[in-house]
């Protein structure tokens, strides 16, 4: 066991036990979203040099400044710990509500002034303290001061269910800086890009394609978009007006668990690799299932992208 040294308190941590598992079993009140060591929320900082895995995907400052996910690390030796203004949160306005199908939202915010990111890019979502989820922004940083999510309602999921029924037109959310480098390469018009998802993982990658049709993109856009049944596939409409619109876009509907007449039968990945066994050059998104996302990366890289050009939002659900 080690003891954690926490805002002048000690608290036990067990042989296995993350620092952020031990603090809560303690009743520290701490914030923290996704548990698997991605949406950042339960960053602090330490006296010592944290291990690497506990700092993944933190800037250069944060690791020089000893900052971890608490979530991650499994401490074998005491430590001081220190609470850090991990996320900066500003205020966003709920301006729009939609369903997209039964059971997708398109929320729109807004922001008082413009909001920066890179589209694909993802932002945590505070209902509370204790309920923080990471959204994907389906769109680019085009529109002024607004940006669109895709949020599936899960059956007792708090954050969505909250969303779809509580959540009003006027109220005001708080959303952290954004997230994540699965995003499009504003140097590279002329690349193919393969983009491949489940479910709302369509929202990141609506975000990237948009834009690369503004920034004039003239290489290849393959997107395959895979669900369950026909009804999952709910910008079927809008895509398929897009392919018609741009020369060098192809959308493919995939249903997996039904007979379609309209869409291919089978998963979206399957689709994907089997159609393009030469990957030389391309660059290759993949977004939503965790399990469809790990067999993508390894078949991309077998079909011959490099992996530095593979990209994934992984929507691994809360623990
Ligand atoms: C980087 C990233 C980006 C993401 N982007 C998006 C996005 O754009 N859109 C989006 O909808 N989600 C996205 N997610 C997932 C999102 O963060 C939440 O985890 C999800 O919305 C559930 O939150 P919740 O509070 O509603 O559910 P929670 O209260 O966290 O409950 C989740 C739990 O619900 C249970 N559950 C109930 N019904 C189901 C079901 N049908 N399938 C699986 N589990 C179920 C599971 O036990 C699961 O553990 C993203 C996640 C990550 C990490």
């Amino acid at each position: 066991m080690s003891i954690l040294k926490y805002r002048d308190r000690e608290y036990s941590c067990h042989r296995g036990e993350t620092i952020l598992d031990a603090l809560l079993r303690q009743k520290v009140d701490l914030s923290y979203g996704c548990k698997q060591g991605i949406c950042q929320a339960c960053m602090l900082r330490s006296n010592i040099t944290p291990p690497d895995y506990t700092q993944n995907n933190l800037t250069t400052d944060q690791r020089s400044k000893n900052c971890f996910l608490a979530c991650q690390w499994q401490p074998e030796e005491d430590v001081c710990i220190d609470p850090v203004e991990s996320q900066s949160f500003v205020n966003a306005r709920v301006v729009s509500k939609s369903l997209l199908s039964q059971d997708v939202l398109r929320l729109t915010l807004e922001f008082q002034k413009p909001f920066e990111f890179h589209a694909g890019q993802f932002v945590n979502l505070k209902k509370s303290e204790q309920v923080i989820r990471s959204y994907s922004i389906a769109s680019t940083p085009n529109h002024s001061n607004t940006v669109e999510f895709h949020i599936r309602l899960l059956t007792n999921g708090q954050f969505s269910q909250w969303a779809f029924h509580e959540l009003e037109h006027g109220d005001v959310i708080p959303v952290s800086e954004p997230k994540g480098n699965c995003i499009y390469n504003t140097k590279g018009a002329n690349e193919n890009l393969l983009l491949i998802g489940t479910g709302t993982g369509l929202a990141p990658l609506l975000g990237i394609v948009t834009d690369a049709f503004e920034h004039g993109h003239s290489g290849r856009i393959h997107l395959f978009h895979g669900s369950h049944i026909s009804e999952g596939l709910y910008l079927n409409t809008k895509l398929t007006q897009l392919s018609e619109k741009y020369e060098n876009f192809y959308y493919s509907g995939c249903v997996s668990r039904e007979a379609s007449a309209v869409f291919f039968n089978g998963r979206a990945n399957d689709m994907a690799f089997s159609q393009y066994p030469d990957l030389k050059g391309w660059r290759v998104f993949v977004c939503g299932n965790p399990e469809m996302i790990k067999d993508s990366q390894k078949r991309a890289f077998l079909n011959g992208a490099s992996c530095g050009h593979i990209f994934s939002d992984a929507f691994l659900l809360n623990q």
